[in-house]
This record gives C-alpha cells, sequence and structure tokens, in this order.
C-alpha cells in the first residue's frame, strides 16, 4: 500500500468517523492526513474498542489482542500522516514466539523460520527440506494475495485491471484456495504436532481449519516469516499511539459520545450524524460499526440487501477471556502460550457446529509481563486466558464460564504442577456477550464474519456503500475482515476510495 503526505487539497471537506476501534482511528488519521476536517464519535469513554485496557489490583491487561503481526501497516499509517511510527509507538520483535504445550506432553517453541526450522526437526523429527518447503508454500500464498485480498478494494473495478491482479487471478490456483487448511497442510506432514499447530492459524481470524481454504496458511508465513511482535506498553500502546497521532494532526475526538442515528437527505444521500440529540452536518460519514449494527440501528434499514445478507453469513467464533492476577512468576512460560486440546478436530466442530464450549479447549495464555514488568505487582504476572467459543446466541454465560474456568485451572495446574487457583490474585472476565454489548459487535464475534467457505473474502461488505451515497465503512466486519492490521487497512482503504485517489 501506497505511503507518503498527501496533498491538502480537501480542507473544505468535513467527515464524521462513527466508532473510536483501530478501523475507525485509521480511517480517521488517513482522512485528516489528506485534509479533512474529522470528527470521531465513540460511545465508550476511551478509545480502542476490542483493543481495550483493564486493570485490576494493579494488573493490567489489554482486552483483546495479544500479537501483533504486520506491524509494517502502522508504519505505512503514520507515513501518511508525515510522522514516523516509531516516535509513538514502540513495536518490539519476538524471538521466539509462542510456547505450544501438547496434550501428549510434547513442549515446543515457535520461532522466526530460521529458528523455528532446526526445533521442528529436532522435536517432530521433521526433514528440514519438509518445512522449508512448507513455508516456501505459505510465502507464495501471501505474496499473491496480500496486496489484492488486503491492501484493496475487492468492489472496484481499478483493482481487477491492474496488471499485478491480473497475475494473480492467472495463478488462482496457487493460493490453494480449494482445499481446507487442514487437509493441504496433512499434505505436508504426517506428525498431527505439526498439523495442530499450523491449523492454530485459522484461528486468528476466527475460523476453522477444517472448513477455511487453504489460503489462509499464509498466516503461518506471515507470523514465522515476517514476525509476531509485542508493544512496549501493551498492545493498548497501539491505541494510545493513534490517538496522539490522530489529535497531532487535528481531528476532533469526541469520546463518551454514541452516535444514535446517521441522518439523510432525498436520494439515500447522507447528510450527518444524530449525536447526543443534536443533528451534526456532515457529507462524508464512515462507519467502524459492525455492518448488521449499522443497519439496523444507525440506518433503520434493516430490510437493506447487504443486511439481510449478513445476517444469513456465519460469524467468526467468540471466546470467553479470564483476566488473572498470578502473584507468583512462571518460568516455564512465555508471552504467548499456548496448551493444545487433544481432539482439535472435535474442538472446532463443537465450536462451529454444535455451537458450544469446547469440553476439552485448547488454551491461549498471554503474560505482557514477560515484556512489560510494569503491567503486575513485582514478582507477579498478568495472565490473559482465552478459550474460543461460539458466537453469543441469547444465552447466560455464567454457566459456561464457571465450567470451563475449573477446566482451564484443572490443565494448567496439571501442566504447570501448582494448584493455580491459590495464585489468582485478581479476576475479570468477558463472554461473548459483553463484547456484543460493549463494541456492538454482531454476537460478539471477534473478527466479523468467518472465513469458513471460500468465498467469505468476496462477501464482505464493501468500504463504501453503493445504497447510501456518502457512506462509507472500515473494520472487522468490512472488507478485508477483522485482527489489527486488517481493520487498520480497511480505514486506509475506506480513506483511499472517499478522497478518490482509487
Ligand atoms: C478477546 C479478543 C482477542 C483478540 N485477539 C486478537 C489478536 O491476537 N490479534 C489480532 O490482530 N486481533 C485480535 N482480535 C480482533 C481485534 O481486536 C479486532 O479485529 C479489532 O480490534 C476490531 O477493530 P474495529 O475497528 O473493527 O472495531 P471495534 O474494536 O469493535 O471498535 C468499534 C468501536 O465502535 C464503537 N461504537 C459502536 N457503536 C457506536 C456508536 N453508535 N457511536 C459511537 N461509537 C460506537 C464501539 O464502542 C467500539 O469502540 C481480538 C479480539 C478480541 C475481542
Amino acid at each position: 500500500m501506497g505511503s507518503g503526505n498527501f496533498p491538502a487539497k480537501n480542507t473544505a471537506k468535513k467527515a464524521a468517523v462513527i466508532g473510536g476501534g483501530l478501523g475507525g482511528l485509521s480511517s480517521a488519521v488517513s482522512l485528516a492526513a489528506r485534509g479533512y476536517q474529522v470528527t470521531l464519535f465513540e460511545k465508550q469513554p476511551t478509545l480502542g474498542g476490542k483493543a481495550g485496557t483493564l486493570t485490576i489490583d494493579g494488573y493490567r491487561f489489554d482486552t483483546g489482542p495479544s500479537l501483533l503481526t504486520l506491524p509494517g501497516v502502522f508504519d505505512d499509517l503514520f507515513a501518511r500522516a508525515g510522522k514516523s511510527r516509531e516516535d509513538y509507538i514502540d513495536v518490539i520483535p519476538l524471538s521466539p514466539l509462542t510456547r505450544y504445550w501438547f496434550a501428549d506432553g510434547t513442549r515446543i517453541t515457535s520461532d522466526l523460520i530460521e529458528h523455528f526450522i532446526p526445533s521442528l526437526t529436532k522435536t517432530f523429527n521433521i526433514p528440514e527440506s519438509e518445512s522449508k518447503a512448507y513455508f516456501f508454500y505459505s510465502k507464495k500464498i501471501y505474496d499473491l494475495t496480500h496486496s489484492i485480498f488486503l491492501e484493496k478494494s475487492l468492489h472496484r473495478l481499478s483493482t481487477y485491471l491492474s496488471r499485478e491482479t491480473l497475475a494473480s487471478l492467472m495463478r488462482f490456483f496457487s493460493i490453494d484456495p480449494l482445499r481446507t487448511m487442514d487437509r493441504a497442510n496433512r499434505s505436508f506432514f504426517k506428525d498431527p504436532r505439526m498439523v495442530q499447530l499450523l491449523n492454530r492459524f485459522a484461528t486468528y481470524n476466527g475460523s476453522s481449519p477444517y472448513k477455511a481454504p487453504a489460503t489462509l496458511n499464509n498466516i503461518a508465513y506471515v507470523e514465522h516469516g515476517l514476525g509476531g511482535y509485542g508493544v512496549a506498553d501493551g498492545i493498548y500502546g497501539i491505541v494510545s499511539g493513534l490517538e496522539r497521532l490522530a489529535r497531532d494532526i487535528g481531528v476532533d475526538i469526541r469520546t463518551g459520545t454514541r452516535v444514535e442515528r446517521i441522518l439523510s437527505g432525498p436520494g439515500r444521500r447522507v447528510t450527518g450524524v444524530l449525536a447526543e440529540g443534536q443533528e451534526l452536518r456532515f457529507p462524508v460519514v464512515v462507519s467502524d460499526v459492525d455492518v448488521l449494527t449499522l443497519y439496523t440501528q444507525l440506518l433503520d434499514d434493516a430490510d437493506a440487501p447487504l443486511a439481510k445478507r449478513y445476517r444469513r453469513l456465519p460469524p467468526s467464533s467468540s471466546g470467553l477471556v479470564y483476566y488473572w492476577g498470578i502473584n507468583r512468576g512462571f518460568e516455564d512460560l512465555g508471552a504467548h502460550n499456548i496448551f493444545f486440546s487433544a481432539d482439535y478436530k472435535k474442538e472446532f466442530s463443537q465450536i462451529h457446529d454444535e455451537k458450544k464450549v469446547p469440553d476439552d479447549p485448547t488454551v491461549y495464555v498471554n503474560i505482557t509481563s514477560k515484556i512489560t514488568p510494569a503491567d503486575a505487582p513485582e514478582g507477579g504476572e498478568n495472565w490473559f486466558v482465552l478459550v474460543n467459543a461460539p458466537p453469543h446466541d441469547g444465552r447466560d454465560w455464567q454457566r459456561d464460564l464457571d465450567k470451563t474456568r475449573e477446566r482451564v485451572i484443572e490443565r494448567l495446574s496439571r501442566e504447570l504442577q501448582v494448584s493455580l487457583a491459590d495464585h489468582i490474585d485478581a479476576e475479570g472476565s468477558l463472554t461473548p456477550r459483553q463484547i456484543e454489548e460493549e463494541t456492538d459487535s454482531y454476537r460478539g464475534s471477534l473478527y466479523g464474519i468467518s472465513s469458513n467457505t471460500l468465498t467469505a473474502a468476496f462477501l464482505r461488505h464493501p468500504n463504501f456503500s453503493r445504497r447510501w451515497k456518502g457512506l462509507y465503512l472500515c473494520g472487522g466486519s468490512v472488507h478485508p475482515g477483522g485482527g489489527m492490521p486488517l481493520v487498520t487497512l480497511s480505514g486506509m482503504i475506506t480513506a483511499d476510495i472517499i478522497a478518490g485517489c482509487v
């Protein structure tokens, strides 16, 4: 995606951005960098949306995302505003990456490709040539897809007329769209532990490796080839860095201000927003709000064809999160830890088909105090513990929360040979219902619609509305999808379309 300073040619133009998640912040910054007068409305008292921050009894937690990939996306965003990302966000490359604990007792620590390949040989007895062939395959998919599927609108003719897109379309089958991730991974490796490790990347956009197209196997290269990153002040440091940037370039940020409705005139032309009982005029409105919430609540247009379609598309998975302040340190754990279930296929079938919290869940433990000691009182650790769960369906999650807590504690106590419950000093939790209530994300899905089908990439809402003139969309429920780098890209794509630069 191109970067650089853009001419300030739109000084007369005003734009409203609804929602201060990473997508909304990205769009606000990109538009301000192009000379728009931007007002950003966020209903919560603080910015960040799903990427929030929470402090309980001296333990600080990132409430949602924990691993940053593709930090170059943020570099590009800052460059648009003529600023340097380094001056605002302190990104830390991670090596090693993740400590994996398998149900059969095997342990392996993942790392960048050059360090990881020898470990794979040592632990799983996989010949180096086989691992190399896999990462070559994964990189090839990434090279063929990233600029088209991630950095451009899929709904503009200009995308398809570029030489790059045509070349990629000619090599359509090289992006491995017709097999599932699991099937492709099994064609490379016989060891079920290696397959499980690679299948896990489907969860990076809330999908199942037994349904999602193998094109998503590019994520293995993104993480192991391009690297996983932490942030010095925790992931929330990205939000505060972007907030500072937005203020520096003149974005008017109004937190604690819910937009009640989008205003419109004849011919479904958007004319502004209604916020706190006031009608405010804007010729351009960008929504970082979930697509269905936008149509049903902000536009009163629940019968719009795209709203109807969204109601039929399966949302991505959600999660149960436990925020635990732990009163001691664990040397066996790193910043990122995965405790795999014994039967991965059953786990995904329970989440995506039976819509239940798995009996034997894979447990993810993120500890930012390993990177930023100030995130926990001295000698302690801040554990963010995530179990994948189905989206909210109206149930009362307390039973699932309690039952899963017991199982997670039992599993982690066994693996770490400690009575974990005795060391939980401070505690909080997050359920799919809360995610829906707090961020207006349809059914509390973490990443918009799931990528469980070949067509999902093409079914996401465009970054603009054909039905409502002057309305543009960014965030996890629209193209190119959920996750920090993608929603940030969505804000940039949206601004490019508004400014007529594509
Ligand atoms: C538990 C969890 C774990 C995750 N792990 C990762 C990870 O490791 N890596 C990764 O890349 N991603 C991860 N994600 C996903 C990532 O957090 C999201 O994809 C991304 O932050 C979404 O950004 P967004 O801009 O689309 O929307 P959101 O963050 O949902 O922001 C939307 C904002 O709009 C506001 N809003 C809604 N309605 C209104 C209104 N009417 N008026 C004003 N404001 C309104 C909301 O309050 C909210 O702040 C995770 C998410 C969660 C919840």
